[in-house]
């Protein structure tokens, strides 16, 4: 098998995208045996920005079933390129007036952090929206998400939209060289997480059945993430090589 070669010109080779999801796979495997954690507990999602529908193909024949969209127009220009069978996540910065064009298309909205996105999303959706809540774990003034201290008063904002499921978390923590650097942020995600799964159990109109995930690790940072609980892992990189934005 050729070694993944991220600076080739022909980095959506076939052989070229199934060495690398080898390779995802093994690390996948090994950061689970560490953490004494089922492979199956874990979703692997491919983030498919500025990557040609060939390529999600060839991922998809592979077996990967969920895939990652993060730009509403971006995705619409090759959605009917891909295989219909692909279970989709948006995983972008929504915005409100976005919502139609992503509710009954996705299995799950990652980025849910304000009243104006959940109310439309509770209003445009045929029966319900299984949504992530997206904390700004490092509290970044470039990021979206709500600070940790504010998940309290986001949950009690989704007690008015009942066509919401709070189904987990997400976090998109800063750029680690070392990923170690993002193990402590991994880490309080997991106790805001149980501290969400409590404040859901008290609310009347959602409920804890159904709250089980983590949606945080990417290319730089997933094996620490795994160790740490993740139950999705959002990787874009590390299956499709370099993203060019031109
Ligand atoms: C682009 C993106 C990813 C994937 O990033 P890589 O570092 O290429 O793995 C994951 N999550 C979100 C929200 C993204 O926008």
């Amino acid at each position: 098998m050729p070694e993944p070669d991220d600076n080739s010109s022909d980095q959506y080779a076939p052989e070229t995208m199934r060495a690398r999801l080898a390779k995802v796979e093994e690390r996948i495997q090994s950061a689970c045996d560490r953490a004494g954690r089922d492979r199956d507990e874990l979703t692997l999602i491919a983030v498919s920005k500025t990557h040609p529908p060939d390529a999600i193909k060839t991922l998809y024949d592979e077996g990967v079933g969920a895939f990652g969209a993060s730009y509403v127009q971006e995705w619409d220009d090759k959605v009917d390129e891909v295989p219909d069978g692909i279970e989709w996540h948006f995983v972008g910065h929504l915005q409100s007036n976005k919502a139609r064009d992503v509710v009954d298309r996705v299995a799950y909205v990652h980025s849910v952090d304000r009243r104006s996105v959940m109310k439309q999303l509770n209003k445009r959706t045929d029966s319900t929206v299984d949504v992530l809540l997206q904390i700004n774990i490092a509290e970044q003034d470039s990021k979206s998400g709500v600070p940790p201290e504010e998940l309290e008063g986001l949950i009690d904002v989704a007690d008015d939209y009942p066509n919401l499921e709070i189904r987990g978390l997400m976090t998109l923590p800063p750029h680690a060289e070392d990923p170690e650097d993002n193990r402590d942020y991994f880490r309080r995600m997991r106790h805001l997480f149980d501290e969400a799964s409590t404040l859901l159990a008290e609310s009347d109109t959602h409920s804890r059945d159904g709250f089980e995930h983590l949606s945080m690790g990417m290319t730089n940072d997933f094996e620490v993430a795994i160790e740490e609980g993740a139950t999705m892992i959002r990787l874009g990189t590390a299956l499709f090589g370099p993203r060019d934005y031109d």
